[in-house]
């Protein structure tokens, strides 16, 4: 069923009987061609995409829980490509092209909106540091533009720009970052991976593999044994637990992260804004809720929940950057388990074992990911070479000393 404005009307004037459910409940089949572990973002986008650019067929996503239940469901919808590095710009700068066109391609309204993300400088070392990233963003064909204080000043009056412990100095805008509503990207993929055949099996936790002579054969699971050609894993949060299963022992860490949303407020804040002198970042939702975030909570965890210190801190950088954020009342809060790697850079790559591919590593940055990471994982699972902007995602490199440092902070997750 195809989605439009004349389908509403339709359905409005026929007492709404002729909906269907966005995808079908079938029961898994003994053997696929391609079977993707984790119905997240990551998971259900490379289903769609390999069935729809690389014309795969005989493909299943086993999801443990709910589609949406996961990370893809748990962030806070931000979205950009204003990073530094060459082995991370183009891929991200190809998820924001994706991003652009998704909501006609999937047909589902995923509530894009490119609202601009501003990153606040607040030092002189700052600006330049700035200035050498929107160059690199340049080159790479992304959008980024380099503003003094008084435009941002004129952006948005109501930061702290005149009593402040760390003063705001300039800012720089990737006009074409924004949010998307994070649980509608998952329902959305999984309804167009679904209308291309695609099996989406619900409640389905893969427990283990079976493999001969290094070869995958298939997954053990709770609703049986499932056999498969080629096995794919994006499972975030869990992929340690999960790679663990088939003896892989990862460059990757898993966290807490956890997200606020305050009560619905007036339109405050047009875009996207994040502190420079400390960890926090907001934006406000169509329903007007402030939806925050920072650090993560800073020790290993397979936790679907923070903790109190790191609420006061994100709080703390939240009053520091806007000091009338403490009049508004806290709505809701959740966590979510991130997938942190040594470089703070993700890996699209082959295993040791053949038929067993790994998505993963993507901290808590994966959600802007989502378009190219599922297409460029397509890509891998379907032709066995690595796509072009993902080249650098590679597991060796932790062995060849290959890192893709985005932050430079050296190999310490709960840095990145
Ligand atoms: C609070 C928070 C804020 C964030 N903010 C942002 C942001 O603003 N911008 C951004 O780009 N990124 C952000 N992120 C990161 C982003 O959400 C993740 O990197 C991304 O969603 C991970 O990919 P995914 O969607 O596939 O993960 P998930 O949705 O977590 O999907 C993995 C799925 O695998 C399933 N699974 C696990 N084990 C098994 C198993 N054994 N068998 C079957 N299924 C299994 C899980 O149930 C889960 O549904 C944030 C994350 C959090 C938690």
């Amino acid at each position: 069923m195809r989605y439009s404005g004349f389908r509403i009307i339709k359905e409005a004037l026929t007492g709404n009987r002729g909906w269907q459910p966005a995808w079908r409940n079938p029961e898994p089949k003994p053997h696929y061609d391609f079977v993707i572990i984790g119905g997240g973002g990551h998971g259900l986008a490379t289903a769609y995409y390999l069935a729809r650019e690389f014309g795969k067929s005989r493909i299943a996503v086993l999801e443990k829980g709910w589609i949406g239940g996961g990370n893809v469901g748990r962030n806070t919808t931000i979205i950009r490509s204003n990073y530094l590095l060459d082995g991370n710009e183009p891929f991200y700068e190809f998820s924001l092209k994706l991003w652009e066109g998704l909501e006609q391609v999937f047909n589902y309204n995923a509530m894009v909106s490119q609202r601009g993300v501003l990153n606040l400088m607040h030092s002189d070392a700052q600006r330049d540091a700035y200035r050498r990233r929107g160059n690199a963003m340049h080159l790479n064909g992304a959008d980024a533009q380099l503003l003094d204080a008084a435009q941002v000043r004129e952006m948005v009056p109501f930061l702290n720009f005149d009593n402040a412990r760390f003063p705001i100095k300039g800012g720089l805008l990737q006009r074409r970052g924004g949010t998307v509503r994070h649980d509608a990207v998952a329902w959305g993929y999984a309804r167009g991976a679904d209308a291309r055949g695609v099996d989406i099996i619900q409640n389905c936790e893969v427990t283990g593999f079976r493999m001969t002579n290094g070869k995958v054969q298939g997954v053990e699971t709770t609703r049986g044994y499932i056999g498969a050609k080629k096995i794919g894993c994006a499972v975030a949060g869990s992929s340690g637990a999960l790679m663990a299963k088939a003896d892989q022992r990862l460059p990757i860490e898993s966290h807490v992260l956890q997200a606020f949303v305050s009560e619905g407020l007036k339109p405050t804040i047009k875009g996207v804004i994040t502190f420079g002198a400390g960890h926090f970042y907001v934006s406000q939702s169509d329903k007007g809720g402030l939806v925050f975030g920072g650090d993560i909570d800073g020790y290993n965890s397979y936790a679907q929940r923070g903790n109190l210190p790191t609420v006061e801190d994100v709080c703390e950088s939240g009053m520091a950057l806007m000091p009338m954020i403490g009049r508004a009342r806290l709505l809701r809060m959740w966590g979510g388990i991130m997938d942190m790697s040594m470089d703070g850079s993700p890996i699209i790559d082959k295993t040791d074992i053949e038929g067993l591919y790994f998505n993963g590593g993507w901290c808590y940055g994966g959600f802007k990911a989502t378009p190219a990471s599922g297409w460029c994982f397509a890509h891998l699972l379907a032709t066995d070479t690595p796509h072009e902007t993902a080249t650098a995602y590679r597991f060796d490199r932790f062995r060849k000393g290959l890192m893709i440092d985005e932050k430079g902070v050296g190999a310490q997750p709960n840095l990145h």
